[in-house]
């Protein structure tokens, strides 16, 4: 309900453009929406004077002023709850209670912030997508390319709890391929090397370590228990197998995760954000792989050792990575409605720029995920 006192400003990533007499254009920068509308005369005068500083009631009378005639408050308290409901206006932020977070944060994430204040109504539901990042606890399995980059950008964007898992030493050619690996650090871990380059990042950031693999029988209920989301990057011993165990489990404690995509036969695709009870699981992409390819016959390789013939372009690593923070990002911090969300795993093309989705649906039969029923973050 709209006050007289309230005082609005213009979203700062709005551009208002007159097109004729009487056409309004909006465009919103960050999600590049456009909407129009046929305003009258004093409408337009109205947004001129929304600048942060004026309430309603200084704008009625700064608007008789102007046009030397009484105006009745109840039709541009209906201008301003038509403009606030399309996002064009927000709440001057210095009249709200603002979710805490510390000034440094404020300065650190200001352009990220208003990014997150473009998917979000109202003006303070920003500071709460920043609080809900920073505190968000992520576990991620494989600390190589792909997982290393989603650590670095989730530390980017304020991620300020993380678990590390993975059992690998810094090699040789990992140094070509990874930001975070550095000459010197040949032989150490990888959970040590990427803790050093979080930490340079932000310092505050708090790091649990487990330099260990991952295994059919190994005990993960109390990391997948404590953790706020989860990523799979293993592809050790094989994707497939880690991702099956890694999900079966987050769907248990019904925890969000994120199979990333982007080493060897996946390079560049795009991954999946799994949501339990709302998107397919590993189990719902395995069956339909399996029904994809009824009738397919493997024919063993003549050539056993292809490891090297394998190609890989960090670009390509970093995009699928990328990708996924950007998938990652509006779960933790709750930008986007996730029960219109249709989007399966893509694999982007590197000649066509094209991506090629996939068009797999939550399986209600599902042995893992069926029974589960989708619980808001
Ligand atoms: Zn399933």
């Amino acid at each position: 309900m709209i006050k007289d006192t309230d005082i609005f400003k213009i979203r700062d990533a709005v551009d208002i453009y007159l097109i004729g007499e009487d056409i309004l254009q909006i465009y919103f920068m960050n999600t590049r929406k456009q909407l129009q509308f046929k305003a009258n005369k004093l409408t337009l005068l109205l947004i001129e004077c929304i600048d942060g500083k004026k309430s309603i009631l200084d704008i009625k009378e700064k608007l008789e002023e102007r046009i030397d005639k009484e105006i009745d408050l109840e039709a541009i308290k209906q201008v301003f709850s038509h403009i606030f409901q399309k996002g064009i206006i927000v709440e001057n932020k210095s009249s709200l209670h603002e979710p805490y977070i510390s000034d440094e944060a404020k300065e650190r994430y200001d352009r990220q912030i208003n990014f997150f204040g473009d998917f979000l109504p109202g003006a303070t539901r920003k500071y709460e997508a920043q609080q809900k990042t920073q505190e968000s606890r992520i576990l991620i399995f494989g600390c190589g390319s792909v997982g290393g980059w989603i650590a670095t950008e989730l530390a980017m964007c304020g991620v300020e709890n993380f678990m590390l898992y993975d059992g690998d030493n810094v090699e040789e050619s990992d140094i070509s391929r990874h930001i975070f690996f550095e000459d010197k650090l040949i032989g150490d871990p990888k959970v040590d090397a990427l803790e050093k380059y979080l930490l340079k990042i932000n310092p505050h950031i708090k790091i649990e370590k487990y330099h260990q693999f991952l295994m059919p029988d190994t005990d993960i209920t109390d990391l997948i228990s404590r953790a706020d989301f989860v990523v799979n990057t293993a592809d050790e011993p094989y994707i497939g197998h880690t991702s099956l165990k890694i999900s079966r489990e987050c769907i248990k404690h019904k925890k969000a995760h994120y199979i990333a995509g982007g080493f060897d036969a996946h390079l560049a695709s795009t991954g999946e954000l799994i949501i339990p009870g709302l998107t397919p699981c590993v189990d719902c992409y395995a069956d339909y792989f399996n029904e994809a390819l009824k009738g397919w016959k493997p024919k063993p390789h003549p050539v056993k050792e292809r490891y090297q013939e394998i190609g890989g372009l960090s670009s390509m690593s970093l995009f699928s990575a990328s990708f996924g923070v950007i998938e990652i990002i509006k779960y933790i911090a709750g930008l986007t409605n996730f029960k219109t969300y249709s989007k399966s795993r893509g694999e982007f093309l590197f000649d066509t720029l094209d991506i090629n989705y996939l068009d797999v649906k939550r399986d209600i039969n599902c042995k893992t995920c069926g029974e589960i029923v989708y619980e808001e973050a």
